[in-house]
């Protein structure tokens, strides 16, 4: 056998496994396959100038190489069960909240101390989001913010490289089963393992929905989550953000009865572009060095849509959306609320004498030709109960951008020690289904390693 264990890819499951065998105190011999970059490598070359919108790299800086999908995101930890995965599922509510914390701990002892832990537990913003059918969902937040996120990851890469041989640029492309393990191949090479964790996120979906196929695991489908990104002023959050940083709320309409909800707060942030597959949505960040922070509040409305039956595709569905945007605005398309109530798409005129200056150069438009109706008056109705809490949130200026679409991988079927029923392969992080953020990908990865370390 070359290694006890290989991990395929490097976001923050595989991260959290490796370190977590590499400080087990035994003498296990680690890899983890990377098709992306090291950390200083990975460059999105979009500019803003230059280039303007995403060029389709083969490799996408901003989804793969060391640190993950996570690398550049706000990095914000919810420390939770009530969102971000459910993992709880698999592993109890007590033993995911304890991981948690302690994936927390060691991203404090490593560039992350200092930054701010905020709760939602007894706030009275709690009770003001009842008064007005919004429900505020229970959760601790450690935010990171870009840069320290960035930091933390320099350290944990600096600890990791010399007890962890660490492979970029290499493409896992198929696994096959052996007596003693698993080979494990990138291309023509061939590696093998006793133990083999996948961790390649939502962006090796596909190529986890092929290693089922070809390993006789079972999957099922999973939700898509579609909406938009909110931009207004930051002052109109501000007495949200202060005390909680990231408001999770939760609202059922009144004419659909769906849930909307909010999603990836980032108080004085930024909006960006997101690129998976080839298809361009809208995502959001924030700094946690004042001198970055510019005079904006951005979060998403989602609302799930899961199809079983006849049709199961939901990101099927989620990626036509997104492709209608992309064909009438070449990418990420930008309205103000007050055209869409008023039926008229938003010109690079009506942007430019808005009060709100976008912090994305997207293309203005007509949203409500790309979003499902049903969707779309949802979210306008929440925005309208958001008004209630946060007075400015419906106003005429606030912008909005499509689409944005949460893609989930398709669940993959593992047991309470995230084991397949391939013996020895671990499905953990975003790519088994199970979880859809740092913390609970990150502590994921902490958890199948004690399982192999059991194992082996
Ligand atoms: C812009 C943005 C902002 C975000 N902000 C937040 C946030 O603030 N808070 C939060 O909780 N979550 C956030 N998320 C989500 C979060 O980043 C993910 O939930 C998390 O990164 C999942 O971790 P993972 O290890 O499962 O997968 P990933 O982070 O996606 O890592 C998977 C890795 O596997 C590699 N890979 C894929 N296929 C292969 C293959 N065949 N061979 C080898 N390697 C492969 C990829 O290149 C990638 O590096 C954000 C995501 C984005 C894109």
């Amino acid at each position: 056998m070359d290694y006890d264990v290989i991990i395929v890819g490097a976001g923050p499951g595989g991260i959290f496994s490796a370190y977590e065998l590499a400080h087990a105190g035994r003498d296990v011999r680690v890899a983890v396959l990377e098709l992306g970059k090291p950390l200083d490598r990975r460059r999105c070359p979009i500019d803003g100038k230059k280039i303007k919108s995403c060029v389709h790299c083969q490799t996408c800086s901003i989804m793969s190489g060391f640190g993950g999908a996570g690398a550049f995101s706000d990095g914000k930890y919810n420390i939770t069960n009530q969102f971000g995965g459910t993992l709880y599922e698999h592993i109890g509510k007590a033993q995911a909240i304890e991981l948690m914390q302690y994936v927390d701990k060691i991203n404090m002892s490593h560039g992350g101390e200092g930054t701010k832990l905020y709760s939602t537990a007894n706030t009275r913003i709690k009770r003001m989001c009842l008064e007005n059918g919004l429900h505020l969902l229970d959760a601790q937040v450690r935010h990171l913010g870009t840069d320290k996120n960035y930091v933390v990851l320099e350290n944990l890469y600096a600890e990791l490289k010399d007890k962890v041989e660490f492979r970029f640029g290499a493409a896992v492309t198929e696994i096959r089963r052996t007596e003693e393990g698993y080979e494990v191949f990138c291309g023509e090479e061939k590696l093998t393992c006793r133990k083999c964790i996948i961790s390649v996120g939502r962006s090796g979906s596909k190529w986890m929905e092929s290693v089922c196929s070809s390993l006789n695991i079972p999957t099922k489908s999973n939700r898509v989550d579609i909406g938009l990104r909110v931009e207004l002023p930051a002052e109109i959050f501000s007495h949200l953000t202060d005390e909680l940083y990231e408001s999770k709320i939760v609202y059922r309409t009144e004419k659909f009865e769906d849930m909307v909800r909010t999603f990836c707060m980032n108080p004085h942030g930024v909006v960006v572009n997101e690129n998976t597959n080839g298809i361009v949505t809208v995502n959001g960040h924030s700094y946690e060095d004042p001198a970055k922070h510019t005079e904006n509040t951005n979060f998403a409305l989602l609302v799930s849509k899961h199809f079983s039956e006849p049709f199961k595709d939901s990101n099927g569905y989620g990626e036509s959306i997104a492709r209608l945007s992309n064909m009438l605005g070449g990418g990420v398309m930008v309205q103000r609320f007050g055209d869409l109530v008023r039926g008229r798409r938003s010109t690079e005129a009506r942007i430019r004498e808005s009060f709100v200056t976008p912090t994305l150069a997207a293309t203005p438009g007509d949203l409500s030709l790309v979003i499902p109706k049903r969707i779309l008056d949802g979210i306008i109705e929440m925005i309208y109960a958001l008004d209630k809490i946060a007075p400015g949130t419906a106003n005429d200026d606030t912008l909005l951008y499509g689409v944005e679409v949460k893609f989930y991988n398709m669940e993959v079927e593992i047991n309470e020690r995230l084991e397949t029923c391939s013996p020895g392969l671990f499905v953990i992080g975003d790519c088994s289904g199970v979880t859809h953020s740092l913390s609970h990908a990150s502590a994921s990865g902490v958890f199948a390693a004690r399982c192999v370390l059991e194992e082996l």
